[in-house]
């Protein structure tokens, strides 16, 4: 039996595992300046004036950042129900509703012509979701955003590095922007997410909420005549702190993510090349000058030329993991029952997920593999 290629898998180098390793003898196992380290890294790499938050995943940063600009219970966030469930669980979490708005089926992304029409007085802040590390059309979003007052948090859990009119995703003119270090990311920390914002405000009270809402402003140099066990909490807040292990991964990643870049691009290159001629729609690219992360290369086989779970099946048997991204949240039993949604509500989402397959790109796999992926698409659509 063939091994088996899987869907995805990080890359682990030396460094990174040295530095772990430093971590546990240093005895500084939870937050501290590995942490501190990952943060100034961070922001040092999308530049400026940015600040960053360390948090223990992307879906604690959407929260935090989410309860920072002061959605509460009642309120309305619009976005895609082409998403994780996490874009969209965390307005649950502060009793607030999502509103979901079709994609753009070209991009997979939302569509900005049907955000506004989805604006109510109760309508508070837009999630954009860059699916698949390519970027959503931000300009007319936040036009949109500061004609109506709403705030952005970009969701940008696919897109590092990722740009928009060759600014990087992180840089933009919207409020926060939250990304994840799962392992399957395009770098990763094993778990970890990091928040960043231009905002003082938003980045202290995302600072508090981490870690129990505890305010650290207490030890600043104004005040220094308190104890050091002296401490005040503002508030009854979460424990999302990011692990100085988990930070000794990511600082290393961080290293290496223009050349994880580079090779994921060059692999979505020879996807394209490979596949061109197939009864298939290759994924959308960037505009010109620039950079997709390539965290996901999604294939749209054409209507009845292949079933697309039998694509699959058949290419797990030939020793491929494929995956589906995503599994709209509209259909998914809580979002359709909590907010009666039918399949047809959002009927690009749903006819993209039905013809949409994830096809391996990871930087640990190999060309010889990449070319067995392609042998084996090119087979079972009969085509080889
Ligand atoms: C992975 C993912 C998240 C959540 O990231 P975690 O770090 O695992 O919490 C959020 N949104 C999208 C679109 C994702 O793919």
């Amino acid at each position: 039996m063939m091994n088996f290629l899987p869907f995805a898998l990080p890359d682990i180098g030396e460094d990174e595992i040295n530095e772990v390793v430093d971590s546990l003898r240093s005895c500084w196992l939870t937050t501290g300046p590995k942490c501190k380290q990952f943060e100034q890294d961070f922001a040092g790499f999308l530049g400026d004036d940015l600040k960053a938050v360390a948090v223990s995943s992307a879906t604690a940063g959407l929260h935090l950042a989410l309860e920072a600009i002061g959605v509460g219970a009642g309120d309305e966030v619009i976005t895609t129900p082409y998403t994780f469930t996490a874009t969209a669980e965390v307005i649950r979490y502060l009793g607030a509703h999502p509103v979901f708005v079709d994609i753009d089926p070209q991009t997979f992304n939302i569509d900005p012509e049907n955000i506004e029409r989805a604006i109510t007085s109760r309508t508070k802040a837009i999630i954009p979701v860059h699916f698949a590390g390519l970027a959503c059309a931000m300009n007319p979003i936040i036009t949109v955003a500061k004609k109506y007052g709403l705030k952005i948090i970009e969701d940008a859990a696919h897109s590092f590095p990722t740009s928009y009119k060759e600014k990087m995703i992180g840089t933009l003119d919207t409020d926060a922007v939250v990304f994840s270090f799962y392992a399957t990311k395009t770098i990763t920390a094993g778990e970890g997410g990091m928040i960043l914002t231009r905002n003082q405000d938003i980045a202290k009270r995302c600072r508090a909420m981490r870690l129990h809402g505890i305010n650290r402003d207490v030890f600043d140099r104004y005040t220094s005549a308190k104890p050091a066990w002296y401490y005040e909490v503002i508030a009854p807040g979460y424990k999302y702190n990011l692990t100085d292990l988990a930070a000794s991964i990511g600082i290393h990643q961080l290293k290496k993510a223009w050349l994880f870049q580079k090779r994921r691009q060059e692999m979505a290159r020879i996807y394209d090349q490979e596949l061109s001629d197939l009864p298939l729609k290759l994924p959308p690219k960037p505009s010109a000058g620039d950079i997709h992360s390539w965290h996901l290369y999604v294939l749209r086989l054409n209507e009845g030329i292949s079933d697309r779970d039998s694509f699959i099946q058949q290419m797990a048997k030939k020793g491929i993991g494929c995956s589906v991204h995503f599994i709209p949240l509209h259909i998914q039993p809580y979002w359709a029952e909590m907010y009666n949604l039918r399949p047809e509500d959002f009927p690009k989402a749903y006819a993209t997920y039905l013809s949409a397959v994830s096809l391996p790109i990871y930087t640990k796999m190999s060309e010889e593999d990449q070319y067995r992926v392609i042998k084996s698409v090119r087979e079972v659509l009969g085509c080889s």
